[in-house]
């Protein structure tokens, strides 16, 4: 069996990994490469796999850096079906067009310049169209049901207490007799984090596939968050400025609801402020998040379900922005106002615009809660430059720029040690994943010398060949599974389906609505005959 690393591979995004044996190949992840120009060109080229010889693919996670190149795959003959959780699959329903949107804005862009000198267009990577069509090939499946999604191959889908619906996936891939159990991590999450579940512990795994975004770092304490959030409210409020707050739409942004909520509960917050959720993308996350308690952990369902008490994510002095015209409209205020906005490391949308209204004001404060990476605007504000240059215009850096590392939804070092522990059997080996040199080193080193694991970083584009561990696991009984038959059913229903669609769309465009009518009634035709 072969494992290999086509991304997040000595970097923090692009999560892509295909395992292939002689009957399967098949992929965990496709995510956007982000970061770094360098990085971001990979979007843009050829995959480094046929994405027509994937046979199905499992989402660990809504995070674009882990689906955001599933359009691109299915654009580029991707057949197949992509597991993942419920939730998962409603937070693509509105990440996916999302990311379709900024690549066409960022063409449209790009291309302006080309025109300028005299160079030839480029395409979108994708297009909201491309990302919507995408979207047919979600097929969300039950957490912790083992599962048989092709001939030898068996899925599970276990909690990662990273985002809403984040999950590890547990494997067990057979070969030639020999069955092999991968375990990915997804991006981990913290224990005690609100609002999502605590990572499932998973006490066995032939291999772990590991997220490292922490690997070096160990996070102040959780509980400490809310006053730390206080303190940054409170003096901003003092000097009369605003309170900025660049937030990752999906988790972060319900986060920070969260502890407003906790605060306002304490009568801590002072109740003329006001909140706004100025991003298209936060809110109707934030409107996921209200109606899925099901997904919650016991605290905040206990929150919830309390007769009298209040709605954790329905703040009393929450505002949503939905229009332009009302983001607008917040330019006008002056203290009282804390504006949550997205994208989280200011690479798009509607926070650029309140970063240019903010960031020169020496009484506003600018408060990241997540991880910048290198090279973004969020990176370069968060590292001290005192001037930065937004919609190409330049913006000196006065406002009071804070960081409060504990809202991370990833698991740092004690984290992700712990979690590895948690397995009975050591495993015979570790790929760490998902994070920088300084994280990915110190992480294998402590590893190695702690816990004795044999670890391996790989690099971009390397390939593992794995070996069965013996004896063999039983083999699992799967729960009010969905048989293989029926998910090969659906499989070339999905295929059939694809194909009409690009039929009539292409005939279409061009007026052949007779070919349209004539192929509709040739296939009416024979499903009778079958039927019949
Ligand atoms: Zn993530």
């Amino acid at each position: 069996m072969k494992l290999r690393f086509l991304g997040a591979a000595r970097s923090v995004t692009g999560s892509f990994f295909v395992i292939e044996t002689g009957a399967t190949r098949f992929a965990v992840d496709c995510g956007l490469f982000q970061g770094p120009r360098t990085l971001q060109e990979r979007n843009y080229q050829e995959f480094t796999v046929n994405p027509k010889s994937i046979q199905f693919l499992i989402a660990t996670h809504a995070h674009i850096d882990h689906i955001g190149l599933i359009p691109k795959l299915c654009k580029h003959g991707f057949e197949g079906l992509v597991y993942c959780s419920h939730a998962t699959e409603e937070l693509a329903q509105i990440l996916l067009p999302d990311s379709g949107y900024i690549q066409e804005s960022e063409v449209e862009r790009k291309n302006r310049k080309l025109s300028r000198a005299g160079k030839p267009a480029i395409e979108p990577i994708y297009t909201v169209e491309d990302a919507t069509r995408s979207l047919k090939h979600f097929r969300s499946l039950n957490q912790d049901e083992v599962i048989d999604v092709a001939p030898g191959v068996q899925l599970r889908l276990r909690d990662a207490g990273h985002i809403l619906g984040a999950c590890i996936v547990e494997l067990w891939v057979e070969e030639d007799g020999k069955r092999i159990k991968l375990v990915f991590s997804g991006d981990l999450g913290n224990s005690g984090q609100p609002i999502v579940k605590d990572p499932s512990t998973i006490e066995s795994a032939d291999y772990i596939i590991l997220e490292s975004t922490y690997g070096s770092r160990f996070h102040p304490e959780l509980s400490s968050r809310s006053e730390a959030l206080l303190d940054v409210i409170n003096r901003t409020m003092a000097k009369g400025g605003n309170l900025v707050i660049p937030a990752f739409a999906v988790e972060r942004t319900q986060d920070l609801l969260y502890d407003l909520f906790l605060l306002n509960l304490e009568g801590k917050l002072d109740p003329e402020i006001t909140v706004f959720i100025d991003s298209p993308l936060a809110i109707a996350a934030t409107e996921i998040f209200q109606k899925h308690i099901e997904f919650y952990d016991d605290v905040t369902r206990q929150y919830v379900e309390e007769p009298n008490s209040q709605h954790p994510l329905k703040l009393m002095n929450l505002k949503f922005t939905r229009t332009q015209e009302e983001s607008v409209g917040i330019n006008a205020r002056q203290g009282k106002t804390i504006i949550i906005s997205a994208s989280g490391m200011c690479e798009a949308g509607r926070i650029k615009h309140h970063l240019k209204n903010n960031l020169w004001r020496p009484e506003a404060t600018v408060l990241f809660v997540g991880y910048q990476a290198e090279g973004t605007l969020g990176k370069r504000i968060l590292s001290g430059e005192k001037v930065v240059t937004i919609h190409g215009e330049k913006v000196a850096v006065k406002a009071d720029i804070q960081f409060i590392e504990a809202y991370s939804a990833h698991a740092d070092k004690k984290g992700l040690t712990n979690w590895v522990k948690g397995f009975v059997t050591p495993p015979k080996g570790v790929f760490l994943v998902h994070g920088e040199d300084e994280s990915l080193n110190a992480l294998a080193e402590h590893f190695r010398t702690e816990l004795n694991l044999p670890v391996f970083i790989p690099q971009w584009l390397d390939e593992f060949t794995l070996g069965a561990l013996e004896p063999l696991e039983p083999k699992m009984e799967y729960r009010e599974g969905i048989m293989p038959q029926a998910l090969q059913a659906e499989q070339a229903y999905l295929a059939l389906s694809l194909k009409l669609h690009d039929m009539f769309k292409e005939n279409w465009k061009e007026g052949r609505y007779d070919k349209i009518m004539k192929a509709v009634q040739e296939l009416e035709q024979q499903l009778n005959r079958q039927i019949t």
